[in-house]
């Protein structure tokens, strides 16, 4: 900048290392995150270029949850509209129609009976809301011993307090809290492999699990088909049939967490469909809203809410300030019904295969240890911890957002995403893979 002022962008970058704490990050900040200065469509612009980019093309969705990309003409709209009615109001004593819409229409698209809705603020507080139902459930029947939760290794279900006591206990992100958390029951990890014939011997090993510690276990928690933040594993759909037959027979009940999974992203609308599953409750977030703005949902069955209403306190002691918030239940519903208008199975299938036709060249590069690729999700897994400094540059200097962690290289495109951008974010996860 002139006369050695620091620019604009330096500026904020200072200030951002002095007092912004991003996630999993120290305090004071060590790395300079680039500054997003606008969004639309596919495409992040940066306040300065990096790496001589000042466009990028988004391989993340935000963390799962863009899935119509940034500034989509029906969410502004949606978001508008809401705001000339009311963008937030207590829900406790009041109700209104975009809440009463998005949870009759979440009902109807959802499998089975998980007709009850308990909207809240985040994919975390949507599991710890499940869990809060499962214990009350059991606590109602006069069943208090009922309270732990199992689950298997390798999973991620977000960083408050119970959700943290089901992610992986080992490689996860949580293993620092380990005595502190309360204690769970952990299987095995499921094998790898979406399209596998399932194991009989590790469906056999969930089936003893449940049976043995089913007289304390109040829910099995887990992720159907894909293992998200803690590790971007695949498995066979098989594996979550098995687990509802055990919890059928073992009086356990399931949760199916769908936060990373649901609205499309496995060609699916939700995961538990490849198994043909219902589950007693399950929790979805990020993709509600197509990733404007935080909003999740705990769905259940009514015999867990009849269960609960059983009880000597029959309410579920739960509500969060924003809860049911106005905006983004508005912005959720047109979200949903803006993937439901369309052919959104097509639309996931052709950027799949597009990061599957991209990605064959990762295939032979040196340390890459595996490919895959399951509905809009890509992931190259390679033969050591990722250099995220060095991944990161090479998938920017291509002009594609990625964000590689642990052993991984991998993309969630919006369903948006042009066949030119996923060939662009295929060919910057190989440069990534190559340079990290
Ligand atoms: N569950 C799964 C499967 C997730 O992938 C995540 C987030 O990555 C969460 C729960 C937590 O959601 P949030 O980050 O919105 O709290």
């Amino acid at each position: 900048a002139a006369g050695g002022s620091p620019s604009a962008t330096g500026t904020l970058s200072a200030l951002d290392r002095q007092h912004v704490w991003h996630p999993y990050a120290a305090m004071p900040g060590t790395s300079d995150p680039l500054v997003v200065e606008s969004a639309s469509g596919v495409r992040l612009r940066l306040a300065e270029p990096a790496y001589g980019r000042r466009e990028l093309v988004d391989g993340m969705s935000s963390w799962w949850s863009a899935i119509h990309g940034y500034r989509h003409p029906v969410l502004d709209e949606a978001a508008r509209d809401q705001l000339g009615r009311v963008s937030h109001v207590m829900f406790g004593g009041l109700t209104h129609e975009p809440a009463v819409r998005l949870a009759a229409r979440l009902a109807e698209v959802s499998p089975g009976e998980l007709e009850h809705v308990f909207l809240c603020d985040s994919g975390s507080v949507s599991v710890e809301v499940a869990v809060k139902m499962c214990l009350q459930y059991w606590r109602s029947l006069g069943r208090p011993e009922k309270r732990r939760l199992m689950t298997w290794r390798g999973g991620y279900h977000g960083d408050t307090w119970q959700p943290m006591s089901v992610c992986d206990p080992e490689g996860g992100m949580h293993h620092l809290w380990s005595g502190a958390l309360p204690v769970q029951v952990f299987a095995d990890a499921p094998p790898a492999g979406f399209a596998a014939e399932p194991d009989e011997e590790y469906v056999a090993h969930l089936h003893k699990m449940v049976e043995q510690h089913a007289h304390e276990l109040a829910a099995v928690i887990v992720e159907p088909v894909v293992q998200g933040a803690g590790g971007m594993r695949f498995h066979s759909p098989g594996y979550v049939r098995a687990l509802r037959e055990a919890c059928d027979a073992h009086g356990v009940l399931l949760v199916l967490d769908e936060i990373a999974t649901g609205f499309g992203r496995t060609g699916e609308l939700f995961a538990a469909q490849h198994a043909g599953v219902t589950p007693d409750v399950m929790c979805v977030g990020k993709a509600l809203t197509g990733g404007y703005v935080s909003m999740a949902a705990t769905l259940c069955t009514p015999r867990v809410a009849s269960g609960i209403a059983r009880g000597s306190v029959p309410v579920l002691a739960h509500g969060p300030t924003f809860m049911g918030n106005p905006l983004a239940s508005a912005i959720a519903g047109a979200s949903l019904e803006l993937l439901l208008s369309q052919d959104w199975q097509a639309e996931v299938r052709r950027v799949g295969e597009g990061l599957r036709a991209g990605l064959a060249a990762a295939a032979g590069l040196p340390g890459v240890r595996e490919v895959s690729v399951l509905g809009a999700i890509g992931v190259v897994r390679l033969d050591h911890e990722v250099d995220i400094g060095a991944a990161t540059r090479a998938a920017v200097s291509a002009g594609v957002w990625l964000r590689p962690f642990r052993d991984m290289v991998y993309a969630m495109p919006p369903y948006v995403t042009d066949d030119a951008d996923v060939a662009r974010i295929a060919a910057a996860m190989c440069a990534a893979a190559r340079e990290g």
